[in-house]
């Protein structure tokens, strides 16, 4: 069954997701470096808009994390995955309506996009039921997103969408997660605001992560940094980067 989806990785391509990966590994190594860390955060490559074939050329260069904001994208192209043999961790980092948890948790071993209690309910819902049917090796991780931007940007921009929980609501969302029984706080999520000076925004989150782990020390986790801002992000202290286009190209369509 692996012969159909292989075949599709062309040579050109290959080459290219090489080129590019590593270079991305290059700054994510320079930036570490700069910022006095000794451990470089770990590379989740965002594979949304690009075929499974992109994803299994990817796991075999060593790619072993992948994240997907789409369900409806997400779940086939992991089925075709797992079909060729490639199992690397789904990493769900997309809105997320409590009545699509179910299909998320049938592929997606973390989700970073838990930003309401309502959310955190449905998924624990989604994992108990999945436990029932079959064994499930570990709890689903979870990371809460909020959102950074300032009052002022806020303020300007009332109608702008809303990435993310308050920080004010932070410990209720974590408490929720961690008294679930088939979920794992891992710790925190966040996209820097448009239009914001992304490196005040990723220290705000780092603040954040410090008062989280007072309360939750296992929740050390801070995914944070994008094909954009990952130098900042990497200054601030991320574990975990989330990037796409630098890695894949310029996405088809509009994103
Ligand atoms: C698409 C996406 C990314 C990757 O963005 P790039 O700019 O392509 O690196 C990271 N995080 C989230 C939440 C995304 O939706």
């Amino acid at each position: 069954m692996s012969q159909p989806l292989q075949s599709q990785i062309t040579e050109e391509r290959a080459a290219e997701l090489r080129r590019r990966l590593s270079g991305v590994e290059q700054r994510i190594q320079a930036a570490t470096a700069a910022s006095g860390r000794t451990e470089a955060p770990g590379l989740i490559v965002v594979t949304k808009f690009f075929p499974a074939s992109d994803v299994l050329a990817l796991t075999r260069l060593g790619v072993d994390q992948v994240g997907e904001n789409r369900e409806q994208e997400a779940g086939p192209k992991a089925a075709e995955l797992a079909e060729a043999g490639a199992r690397p961790h789904w990493h769900f980092i997309g809105q997320l309506q409590s009545n699509k948890a179910a299909r998320v948790v049938r592929f997606a071993q973390s989700v970073h996009s838990v930003d309401r209690v309502g959310l955190v309910n449905a998924l624990e819902r989604a994992m108990a039921r999945r436990a029932e049917s079959e064994p499930v090796e570990a709890p689903l991780g979870c990371y809460l997103q909020l959102d950074l931007r300032t009052q002022a940007s806020r303020e300007q921009n009332p109608d702008a969408p809303r990435g993310g929980a308050e920080p004010g609501e932070m410990i209720r969302l974590a408490d929720a997660v961690a008294g679930s029984a088939h979920l794992r706080l891992e710790g925190l999520m966040a996209v820097a605001p448009l239009g914001e000076d992304p490196a005040p925004a990723f220290e705000r989150l780092a603040l954040l992560s410090s008062a989280l782990r007072e309360r939750h020390p296992g929740a050390v986790q801070i995914s944070a940094g994008m094909s954009g801002d990952l130098e900042a992000a990497v200054a601030a202290g991320a574990t975990r980067l989330r990037i796409g286009s630098d890695v894949l190209g310029r996405r088809p369509g509009l994103r």
